[in-house]
């Protein structure tokens, strides 16, 4: 009988050959425990030690396991993207591989999900164990991604435990750096009820962390561009031809009021400088340019979204 799985764990690795077969054990014990199916999705993202042969080894005895392996590094995101397309159960789990999320939350987690109906349940590491350097940054960049993204009730945007409907999951995508605002991507995507729970948080038990300070940065340039195609991707004329109109109407009015002035001179024979002598003139000028300039951008912005697939992409809440 081919029945529905319950659990799709999706586990992004880079180089963590000494945690798999512990976490692989872990997530068997506690879903064979709460009487949940899974598959647990193994996605080695371009590892350069021993990792994939330590999965080749653990399929090997695990029918539930499930991996793939990137040619080289693309990054989390582009690993977590791989797994929710492979992703079939009810309720996808995402997870990090180190052993810092626990598994012993999953049964919480799938609850939440199935009986709460919520769309997401993002993990909280209250009691985070990373050094300061590590949970300053992270402190600053939640408050920023709260207040932009109206998100008031989670704390912890980055944290790789979390839940998901299978839905939400094959209705997103996450590149670059977006695996931070996943939260944020679904709710633009219209999944709403976004859930947050507290969970435990490990310190590092092997290897070392993959994420430096450059990536915040990358983060947060990420964060602007999801807010800005999330606010005007579809119709970035909107954005363009306001601006482009603007900054034309502005240049225009200036040029007119400098003839006026000009004119208003002739007639009454006193001395004005010719229009073109005066410097604000070369400003209304520029602000015409610009205008132009603008418009055009919003045009070929248009041209290019109208071109892309994503375009026709819309979430539909339902059938009858
Ligand atoms: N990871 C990945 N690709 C990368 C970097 C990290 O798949 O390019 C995985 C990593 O193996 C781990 C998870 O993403 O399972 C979180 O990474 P890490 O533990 O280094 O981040 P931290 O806990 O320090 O934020
Ligand atoms: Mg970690």
């Amino acid at each position: 009988m081919n029945r529905k799985l319950d659990l799709s764990i999706v586990v992004p690795l880079y180089n963590e050959e000494e945690s798999l077969p512990e976490l692989a054990e872990w997530v068997d014990r506690v879903c064979w425990e709460n009487k949940l199916s899974y598959e647990l999705i193994f996605v080695d993202d371009g590892s350069t030690d021993r990792s994939w042969t330590v999965i080749e080894d653990l399929k090997a005895t695990n029918p539930s396991l499930t991996a793939v392996k990137f040619r080289r590094n693309y990054g989390k995101s582009a690993a977590l993207n791989t797994g929710f397309a492979m992703a079939s159960g009810d309720v996808v789990i995402t997870m990090d591989a180190d052993l810092q999320d626990s598994p012993d939350e999953i049964p919480e987690l799938y609850r939440r999900i199935v009986v709460e109906g919520y769309d997401l349940i993002s993990g909280w590491k209250k009691e985070r164990h990373d050094p300061l350097s590590k949970t300053l940054p992270t402190k600053l960049f939640n408050s920023v991604t709260r207040s932009m993204s109206g998100i008031d009730n989670l704390h912890d945007f980055n944290c790789g435990l979390k839940a998901y409907r299978l839905e939400v999951v094959k209705s997103i995508e996450v590149y670059g750096e977006m695996h931070r605002y996943i939260p944020v991507i679904a709710k633009w995507a219209g999944f709403k009820k976004i859930g947050e729970q507290v969970v435990k948080h490990y310190p590092r038990k092997y290897g070392k962390t993959k994420f430096g300070m450059s990536r915040f940065i990358n983060g947060f340039l990420d964060l602007i561009s999801i807010f800005f195609v999330g606010k005007f991707g579809k119709r970035p004329m909107h954005f363009f031809g306001t601006m482009g109109a603007l900054s034309f109407f502005a240049g225009f009015v200036i040029t007119l009021w400098l003839v006026y002035q000009k004119l208003a001179a002739i007639s009454s024979h006193t001395e004005y400088r010719d229009v073109v002598d005066q410097p604000l003139f070369y400003l209304a000028l520029v602000a015409i340019i610009v205008g132009c300039q603008l418009f055009l951008t919003g045009f070929v912005a248009e041209l290019v979204s109208r071109s892309s697939s994503e375009r026709n992409n819309y979430q539909i809440d339902r059938v009858i």
